[in-house]
């Protein structure tokens, strides 16, 4: 168990960021004991894994938890790994070892114990797709329990540990189903190029899965390591009727999903003429307009006033509010 006093937090934005202390700690062991000092000094906490999708101020005044335990187990068809493992690592290792149903969510940054929070997704796949349950410390209780996936509430980008009811809940394992049988997910409209390549179904990988994966990841998103950012930036927001008008009105691309209409946000914000629009450091990406950019020094004001200038824009022109994907501190 580790404890450091005013230290840097690296997150992918590259925010300069101090917090008050950090302990690297194990969470499958250490959790009762640190959490109960901090409740005895009345101190606040925030768990953070790699910091891909926070933005935070630059005095934080708060303890930061991080796992240092980087392990995963398998039996049979069942894999459960640590909180404090790449994300990716686990999908590479999944892949290799002839279990499928990740590699659609290949080169997602951050570790295991942030991918439930947001029900992680990408190319047609998300966590819960695969998610058999989640071993957690419960800060109010002070005790480890085990939470099936359909406990979760895991929808689009949100899960029970987002609300107020899930907030005391610390991810220490999470256990995941795959199958040992491939069977190529290509729902998501990009990925239909590999049959269109000339290859069929039975022809596919989950290996030229990940690849394309990766490479169209690396064409469509700033890299953070370049220009800082915590990838999408919004939500695509859900629809009413007048919302829906609106949209189309202006060539928004509305699509059909099982819970309602929902719209490119993306496309949102750049027919709002905000696509390259800049508060200080912070950009919305030329690249991509669902992404903010650090051009270097950017602060974390400059950011929530850019933020909030797209939030209003858009809702001037769409009367739709665009919520954010990362967690803003103190939001
Ligand atoms: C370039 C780029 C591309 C991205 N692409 C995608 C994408 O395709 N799909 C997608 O879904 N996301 C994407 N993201 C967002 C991000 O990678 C994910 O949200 C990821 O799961 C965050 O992991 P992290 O370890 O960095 O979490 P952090 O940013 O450290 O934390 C995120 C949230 O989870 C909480 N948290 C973290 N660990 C725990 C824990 N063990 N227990 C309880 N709470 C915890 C934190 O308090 C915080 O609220 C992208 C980000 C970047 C920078």
């Amino acid at each position: 168990m580790q404890r450091l006093i005013n230290t840097a937090i690296d997150n992918s934005f590259g925010l300069r960021v101090d917090a008050q202390e950090a302990w690297h700690i194990a969470f499958d062991s250490d959790l009762p004991e640190v959490i109960q000092t901090l409740k005895d000094r009345c101190s606040n906490w925030l768990v953070v894994g790699d910091a891909s999708n926070l933005i935070l101020p630059s005095q934080l005044p708060l303890a930061v938890l991080q796992d240092t335990r980087k392990t995963i187990t398998w039996e049979d068809d069942q894999l459960v790994a640590a909180s404090g493992c790449a994300w990716d690592h686990l999908v590479a290792a999944a892949v290799e070892a002839g279990y499928f149903g990740l590699e659609n969510l290949s080169g997602i940054p951050g570790r295991v114990g942030a991918a439930p929070i947001q029900n992680i997704g990408a190319y047609g796949a998300q966590l819960s797709d695969t998610l058999h349950s989640v071993r957690v410390f419960n800060t109010q209780s002070m005790v480890y329990e085990e939470l099936p996936a359909n406990a979760l509430r895991l929808g689009y980008r949100d899960s029970l540990f987002k609300s107020k009811e899930g907030a005391h809940y610390i991810v220490v394992e999470v256990n995941l189903h795959l199958s040992s049988v491939f069977t190529p997910n290509l729902s998501y409209p990009g990925l239909n190029v590999l049959l269109a390549q000339g290859r069929s179904a039975p022809d596919l990988t989950a290996l030229s899965v990940r690849e394309h994966v990766l490479r169209l990841r690396g064409e469509k998103l700033p890299d953070p390591r370049i220009r800082g950012n915590v990838g999408s930036f919004f939500k695509n927001p859900m629809l009413d009727s007048m919302q829906r008008e609106k949209c189309l009105s202006r060539d928004v691309t509305v699509y059909r999903t099982e819970y309602g209409f929902k719209a490119s946000a993306a496309q949102m914000i750049q027919r709002s003429g905000l696509k390259g629009h800049r508060s200080g450091g912070a950009k919305v990406s030329s690249q991509h307009a669902l992404v903010i950019e650090n051009l270097g020094d950017a602060t974390y004001e400059e950011v929530v006033h850019l933020k909030n200038e797209i939030q209003h824009r858009v809702s001037d022109i769409f009367s739709v509010w665009l919520e954010p994907e990362p967690q803003i501190f103190p939001q």
